[in-house]
């Protein structure tokens, strides 16, 4: 397969989605089956021997010269966010088929079989369940996953049933350490690759995160008969808050930290705000790390409402511990990014991956291609050809020096 074709399928792919306008493809959906299809024909006509999941789940399988040699997994996933960008996800499955090809092209026989997978869901879209697709090859889901409801109100586990893709369906299992690994190659969703002119690196670990509801309240007094030092406005502690967030953030890198969403009640341009609501997402990628920044915030929060007289509620929404990659799959994989690019560069994902879930059972490697700007989750989201070209070519470096 040539570079030209991988750009060619990664636009037929972007044609299929769930609404004219934009690319959206979600899970179960008609579009999201035609990609699939279309992703099983090309994974056939490489020879590989193809099955699908009735959640959605791809594989083909390449044997090998040893077939019940432990297998190493390539992929990522084929669904997308709503108004996503091309890259995020099929790019992953495209140059791994690209390797495979090429190592096809060079007559070479891998000693252990290689399987690429295409998750059906990863980001959640439809029932706001992250990796559905590579926790339901590892073990069935949980009750309380299965309960979750779309926008329309049909559970997980009744659109499994009534719209999964039975026909022909095989399950797609692996036990704990029956894997030599798996590897993802993804765009970075960020801008480092672009700052330091590299076209591609490895992942050193993928960052855990905290989720805070924060309240702060104050007194809704008449904005202009209330003399500054009698004041208790919820908004100007909650200004102050987030200001102190940053500066916490900035002065631990590579924590990052966010208010990505603030309410103001009354919300009146002549009130003083009594009560504001806002969020934090904390990311590092050292658990012992993120747990000392939360206590540092909480403190800090607590000192500032203190000083204005406000109260402070402060609630946990959700907590995803680090995950960090393996580091011998990862030296082997920055062993062919060095010798391909001549860089050594290993980042670490801000972002969550299928990786996240597969780690407890096998060792998880990526491999991150720069994209511009850093732009993803956008339908402007782009990667060069020329980079591509590198991630195919990194990929196929590896296939070929990979000795477990
Ligand atoms: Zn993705």
């Amino acid at each position: 397969m040539s570079l030209s074709t991988a750009i060619s399928r990664l636009e037929s792919l972007a044609r299929l989605s769930d609404h004219p306008g934009h690319l959206i493809r979600s899970f179960l959906s008609p579009s999201s089956r035609q990609a699939a299809d279309l992703l099983l024909s090309w994974i056939r006509d490489l020879g590989l021997q193809t099955s699908h999941a009735p959640d959605g789940t791809l594989r083909g399988i390449l044997p090998g010269s040893n077939p019940s040699a432990p297998p190493l997994l390539l992929g990522s996933h084929y669904d997308t966010v709503i108004d996503a960008g091309k890259y995020d996800g099929p790019l992953g499955i495209l140059s791994a088929l690209a390797a495979l090809e090429s190592l096809a092209q060079q007559n070479i026989t891998l000693p252990f079989p290689v399987h690429v997978l295409a998750f059906s869901d990863e980001e959640g879209t439809r029932f706001q369940t992250t990796y559905l697709g590579s926790r339901s090859i590892l073990a069935q889901l949980d009750e309380k996953t299965l309960a979750a409801t779309d926008a329309n109100g049909i559970t997980l586990a009744s659109a499994l049933a009534s719209e999964g893709w039975h026909h022909n369906a095989s399950l797609i299992h692996y036990p704990p350490h029956s894997t030599r690994g798996y590897v993802e190659l993804h765009i970075e969703q960020g801008r480092v690759l672009e700052q330091l002119n590299q076209p591609a690196s490895t992942v050193s670990a993928i960052a855990g995160q905290t989720r805070l509801a924060i309240t702060l309240a104050g007194h809704a007094d008449h904005a202009g008969t209330t003399p500054m030092p009698l004041r208790r406005d919820a908004l100007t502690g909650a200004a102050e808050c987030i200001l102190s967030a940053e500066s916490l953030a900035r002065s631990h890198p590579p924590a990052v930290i966010t208010v990505g969403k603030i309410a103001v009640h009354p919300g009146a341009s002549n009130s003083i705000p009594q009560r504001a609501d806002f969020t934090i997402d904390l990311r590092h990628p050292e658990d012992n790390e993120r747990h000392a920044l939360t206590t540092e915030l909480q403190e800090r929060f607590l000192s500032i409402t203190d000083q204005r007289n406000l109260t402070l509620d402060w609630n946990l929404v959700q907590e995803s511990p680090a995950t960090p990659c393996d580091p011998t799959l990862t030296s082997h994989l920055l062993n062919s990014l060095q010798a391909i690019t001549g860089h050594h560069t290993s980042l670490v994902s801000g972002a969550g991956h299928d990786g996240v879930a597969l780690a407890p059972a096998m060792p998880i490697a990526m491999l991150f291609i720069r994209c511009r700007d850093g732009l993803s989750h956008h339908p402007d989201e782009y990667a060069s050809p020329e980079d591509i070209d590198t991630g195919i070519q990194i990929l196929t470096h590896f296939l070929k020096s990979f000795t477990p």
